[in-house]
């Protein structure tokens, strides 16, 4: 298998639709990171409706889970690996509300707020907690917290001779910025939150997310190989980012606004 990077939704804050998001996509976050044949899905935002059939095959998945926000757990009831009988899919995420995993997925995946439980599924869930340092076989994965209301694990992802590291929601501040350009050095993809642009930062900046422009800049600082802005704004149609991509290519070469259903070879 090919180390590879799938953008299954890379939309922010809630699922958008029509003709005006065509080509950067409506679906909220979901990647799914191949890495030495093993398949890991970051967040379970509706983008998961996404997951490529061949993948159905599998009898067992693995999901990185950065924080419960209803944007990266929207799509987890109706996840298809979920739907498969003999499917076991290990779901971890840190603490967070002072509920752990599980008591994170029953909040949403519950009656009165969805008709059955995760656990009247076909397929298995198995909740855990991320421990700040992960072994799946041969792929490691490493977190630090980042800065988000109610927190945030940025991902770090080493395998196969290559690295991916998810910084989503989070706000790059001048206190994080030095560890957050050390945890991403050198890697061979970035996924960066770069929600707002620099006009639309005031009135924003306590919500979680970062500029397209910071993230370049630290993307650039952190000698990232190869970048994709992701967590677009509901508001930032088609039209709108294509007039944002040749300034962050000038301030970033090698960065791009991540687009639903690219697929980015390591
Ligand atoms: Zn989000
Ligand atoms: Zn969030």
């Amino acid at each position: 298998m090919e180390n590879r990077v799938t953008l299954l939704g890379v939309r922010g804050s809630i699922p958008v639709s029509g003709e005006a998001y065509r080509r950067y996509g409506c679906a909220t976050t979901c990647y799914l990171i191949e890495l030495e044949g093993k398949a890991i899905l970051v967040d379970a935002g509706n983008g998961i409706l996404n997951l490529p059939r061949e993948l159905m095959e599998y009898t067992e998945m693995t999901m990185l889970l950065t924080h419960p926000h209803l944007d990266h757990l929207m799509g987890l009831p109706m996840c298809p690996f979920l739907f498969r009988q003999g499917a076991t899919l290990h779901m971890y995420a840190a603490v967070r509300g002072g509920m752990d995993a599980e008591a994170q997925v029953d909040a949403l995946v519950a009656p009165p707020l969805w008709p059955v439980g995760a656990g009247s599924l076909p397929g298995v869930l198995i909740c855990s907690t991320l421990p700040e340092t992960l072994r799946l076989n041969t792929v490691l994965v490493e977190s630090m917290e980042g800065n988000h209301p109610g927190g945030v694990s940025v991902l770090r992802i080493t395998g196969g001779g290559k690295r991916v590291v998810v910084a989503t929601d989070c706000t790059i501040t001048e206190e994080n910025r030095s560890a957050l350009t050390e945890f991403a050095k050198d890697c061979d993809l970035f996924l960066c939150d770069g929600q707002y642009s620099q006009e639309e930062w005031p009135g924003h900046a306590s919500f979680g997310h970062s500029t397209w422009t910071a993230a370049a800049e630290l993307a650039r600082a952190a000698g990232a190989k190869q970048t994709r802005i992701v967590h677009h704004d509901p508001t930032h149609t088609d039209s709108f980012l294509d007039s944002c991509a040749a300034e962050l290519a000038l301030t970033c070469p090698g960065c791009s606004f991540g687009r639903e259903g690219e697929i980015i070879q390591l």
